[in-house]
């Protein structure tokens, strides 16, 4: 170990590390937590590089952004997981996996060169976009905490200005909603405000959920890939039932100045003040930046122990990885998998050191669920299907069961339990982060 002289006394002191974590998301806190167990009692030193200081649990997002769940219930901070892994606030900005060498660039815009031993990768995806015309200046993406914020302040915000507007058209503009990607985050994010807007605008003497128009755009002919095609369809139902348009077989070709329009001819264009993105996720573009090979997706291909090019020292995990599925083909990409790669990645570092016995991904799907709203949803375990409010439940069970700390699931469980017995909190704080000014 090299400790450095110009640093201030404290935990980030050495620059080296027997193990580097990159991204605080599942599989780099997982990992993270993971090390922490088999490490408990030696002296081999881990650090964890993540841009925010939090992990964000993103199954939680759509119910964050639908108000039933505090959005800052909907993460948990690193700090408060991690124990004796040092945490380095920053972005990893260049990796040398032959030299051993990374660089990460801090929030004062400082620099850190670390040396290690092992690393693990996970840092995770970005939402994968197409060029079409308007996409990148009109539309917003559904995959971070900020995101959920700023899209329930957009619905809240865009209901007072419809009740404020003397146009029909201008609030006809102001209360279409599209959602661009018929998946899980598609699916349920929309499904979530629609139901807050439900709530909601039983407070605005002029409006009603008539006046509201939601459209959920999917290219593929049905919803939820991966999920039975019996939720698929029953999920499709249930959107129709309220009202939502649901247009399968159908791609977004343009929203120019949010006038959209659609493939198929099926529907007339029209102008959507709101448009999301939630057509899929594609691996964080780093890999070809840190020398590490790809598949034709741009995932970093591993073997059943998490190893990139069958190195001790190198592992990727998550949304980031090509895995292996011990039921053929590749993992998917949920939060249920990374977690347990991320751990199978950490008592492989361990065995390394002696610390444990090497291990195998073995981990088979158990199920999916989907929540649709208050009361409403969709799961499946291994081959048998649920519907209405017993999948509901069950899809918040799980995702209880996954979170770690008896604290953050106790403020989850009284979120829900006050949204079971009170109306809806439909503050709008679309101010949050911009402070007025001193006169
Ligand atoms: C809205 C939404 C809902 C979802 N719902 C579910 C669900 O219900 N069930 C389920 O199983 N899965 C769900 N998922 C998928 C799940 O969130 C991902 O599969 C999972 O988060 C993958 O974990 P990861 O560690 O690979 O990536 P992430 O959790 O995204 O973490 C990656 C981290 O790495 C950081 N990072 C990126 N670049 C760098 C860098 N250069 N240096 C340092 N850090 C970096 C990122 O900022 C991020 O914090 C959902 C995803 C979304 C977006």
């Amino acid at each position: 170990m090299s400790p450095n002289s110009d640093t201030l006394p404290g935990s980030l002191s050495p620059m080296w590390y027997d193990v580097l974590v990159v991204g605080g998301g599942f599989g780099g806190a997982f990992a993270a937590l993971e090390l922490e167990k088999q490490l408990d009692g030696r002296s081999e030193r881990v650090l964890l590089v993540a841009p925010e200081s939090f992990m964000l649990f993103s199954p939680l997002l759509p119910e964050a952004a639908s108000g039933t769940l505090e959005p800052r219930h909907s993460v948990i901070p690193l700090r408060e997981l991690l124990g004796r892994t040092d945490l380095l606030i920053g972005h990893v900005t260049s990796l040398d996996v032959e030299a051993r060498k990374a660089r990460v660039a801090d929030l004062n815009g400082g620099e850190h060169d670390i040396e290690f031993g092992s690393a693990i990768l996970s840092p995770g995806s970005v939402p994968a976009t197409f060029p079409i015309p308007g996409l990148a200046e009109n539309a917003v993406g559904f995959k971070s905490l900020a995101d959920a914020i700023w899209l329930r302040n957009r619905v809240l915000h865009q209901l007072d200005a419809a009740e404020a507007a003397r146009d029909l058209d201008h609030r006809r503009r102001l209360l279409t909603f599209t959602f661009v990607g018929g998946g899980y985050a598609g699916v349920e994010a929309l499904a979530e405000l629609e139901s807050m807007t439900r709530d909601a605008v039983k407070r605005y003497p002029t409006l009603s959920i008539a006046d509201c128009r939601w459209v959920l755009v999917e290219a593929q002919d049905s919803l939820l890939p991966g999920l039975h095609p019996k939720l698929a369809r029953f999920t499709e139902k249930v959107l129709r039932r309220r009202g939502i348009e649901v247009h399968l077989d159908t791609r977004l070709e343009s929203c120019v100045d949010k006038r959209v329009e659609l493939s198929g001819g099926r529907v007339a264009p029209y102008d959507s003040d709101t448009i999301v993105w939630t057509a899929g996720q594609r691996p964080a573009p780093l890999a070809s930046q840190w020398g590490l090979p790809t598949d034709d997706r741009g995932f970093v291909p591993v073997d059943d122990h998490m190893r990139v090019d069958g190195r001790s020292d190198l592992y990727a995990v998550g949304d980031f990885a090509a895995v292996p599925d011990p039921a053929g083909g590749l993992a998917p990409n949920t939060a249920q998998h990374a977690l347990r790669q991320a751990k199978v990645a950490a008592i492989n570092v361990a065995a390394t050191f002696g610390a444990a016995e090497p291990r195998r991904f073995t981990y088979r799907t158990r199920g999916l669920a989907v929540t649709l709203g208050k009361w409403q949803g969709t799961a499946q375990v291994k081959r048998f299907t649920f519907t209405g409010p017993l999948a509901w439940w069950m899809g918040r069970s799980y995702h209880l069961l996954m979170m770690p700390g008896i604290a953050r699931k106790s403020r989850v469980v009284s979120d829900w339990t006050m949204a079971l017995l009170f109306p809806r909190d439909v503050s709008q704080l679309g101010q949050l982060g911009t402070p007025s000014p001193l006169e």
